[in-house]
């Protein structure tokens, strides 16, 4: 069935004027050019997603250049191995160049060379995403669909193309697993079977790639059901053994989302992530993931945090204990806790720190100090170090309170020194 009208009606005007365009400079070189890929996949299924995904069986960065040389778009990058992204108001479209690849060794990235729109279907991971529409003129609004991925949309299945797909590259387990869960489909049932005798290939991706896909899962819109049927398939395991999911994840992510978003929100799911691991094994799953320094902190932190808990659970302590408690440790760190922790005594002190605590400053900075006769020096930072106390104890409101505290603690060698010229 031609898809010309599904596209007019789910394709916004000024994007389809786009497509036109380039289609207009492909015909003229006498290439084609397809949509591809996830767009075509959610076309199908009526879901939003502007992800516009060229192929061209030809010259992808010569033709962007060419679509760009008329005005109606501006070229925004090109790189190697033929990919190029045009921009049009705030609309982006990428294209690249139809390729082939092949698999040296399993894990390894592929040997890419220029190819067929069949071959660029073939190379990717799952059958519904392996479909095309043409934009050619003689057809335009045809699919292409080799491999069947219009009827596992309808039938609800994610499929390999092939029996070698996850061992030639098994990040595609995580991804299928994103898949099945982000649209409520199913593993079918010869692909199930080859994602678990396969999963021991994870070994032979790269840390980088394995939390790529980590992060693409995190930054689902409900993360937790992927993350446990990682975890019911033993691939969280492979990663890290003692990562296995705690019963409570789901309910923390939940709360975790009401708390922040974007980057940050990953970075905390992370966090809550490995909050059962202990610092040896943490350790080693960072390094797996070739994990950068400030996640690793903040994920670090998450465990140190943890094992203050016990002192945070007394209601007796002073914000000022509170702060020096948790002062060095990242606030994501003290967020997961907070997520986490059971006791309303030491989710109440986490709170306090992350609201307000941490932003408590004295009004007097070493110039006024100096100012009210104190000289630099380590009597200096006592000074403002019991006046922050002060404030954050509630002990000192106001400049002039502060001033009558710092002046209270004033010794009297200080105004020795001054006057001898000592400072
Ligand atoms: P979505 O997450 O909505 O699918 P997308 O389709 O843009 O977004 P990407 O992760 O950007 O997903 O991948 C783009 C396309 O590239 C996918 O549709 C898929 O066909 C292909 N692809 C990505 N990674 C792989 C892989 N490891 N193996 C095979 N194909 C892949």
């Amino acid at each position: 069935m031609n898809l010309a009208d599904r596209m007019e009606r789910y394709l916004p005007r000024q994007l389809l004027e786009l497509l036109k365009d380039i289609r207009g400079r492909a015909d003229a070189r006498g290439e084609r050019v397809y949509l591809v890929g996830g767009i075509v996949r959610d076309m199908l299924l009526g879901y939003a997603n502007l992800d516009m995904d060229l192929v061209v069986e030809g010259d992808a960065v010569k033709l962007a250049r060419e679509v760009a040389e008329t005005g109606q778009a501006r070229l925004l990058a090109h790189h190697r191995f033929g990919t190029a992204k045009l921009k049009h108001a705030d609309l982006t479209v990428d294209l690249a160049t139809a390729r082939k690849e092949t698999y040296a060794r399993p894990g390894a990235l592929p040997a890419v060379t220029p190819g067929t729109l069949n071959d660029d279907l073939f190379r990717r991971d799952f059958t519904i995403n392996a479909m095309a529409i043409s934009l050619a003129s003689d057809d335009y609004g045809e699919p292409v669909d080799p491999h069947g991925g219009r009827s596992d949309l309808e039938r609800a299945l994610i499929r390999i193309l092939h029996p070698r797909s996850f061992t030639d590259d098994a990040t595609r387990i995580l991804r299928a697993v994103r898949y099945e869960q982000r649209l409520g489909f199913e593993l079918e049932a010869q692909t199930a079977e080859l994602l678990s005798r396969d999963i021991p290939m994870l070994d032979t991706i790269s840390g980088d790639r394995i939390r790529h896909e980590l992060e693409l899962i995190l930054g689902e819109e409900r993360p937790e059901p992927a993350i446990r049927r990682l975890a019911g398939l033993g691939v969280l395991q492979r990663l890290a053994p003692a990562l296995t999911g705690n019963g409570r994840l789901a309910d923390m992510f939940v709360k975790a989302r009401t708390l922040t978003k974007g980057d940050q929100l990953t970075a905390l799911y992370f966090c809550l992530l490995i909050r059962d691991l202990d610092e040896g094994e943490l350790e080693q799953l960072l390094g797996r993931l070739n994990a950068p320094a400030g996640p690793s902190r903040s994920m670090h932190d998450t465990l140190r945090v943890k094992n203050n808990l016990a002192l945070l659970d007394n209601a007796a302590l002073k914000p000022s204990e509170v702060y020096y408690l948790l002062r060095e440790y990242d606030p994501l760190a003290i967020q997961a806790n907070s997520i986490a922790a059971e006791a309303s005594t030491v989710r109440a002190h986490l709170q306090l720190f992350l609201t307000r605590l941490r932003y408590v400053r004295t009004s007097l900075n070493g110039e006024d100090l100096k100012d009210l006769g104190f000289s630099a020096g380590p009597e200096m930072g006592e000074v403002l170090r019991t006046l922050h106390k002060a404030r954050l104890d509630g002990e000192v409101v106001t400049r002039a309170d502060e001033e009558t505290l710092a002046l209270s603690l004033k010794t009297p060698d200080h105004g020795a020194d001054r006057e001898h010229g000592r400072e």
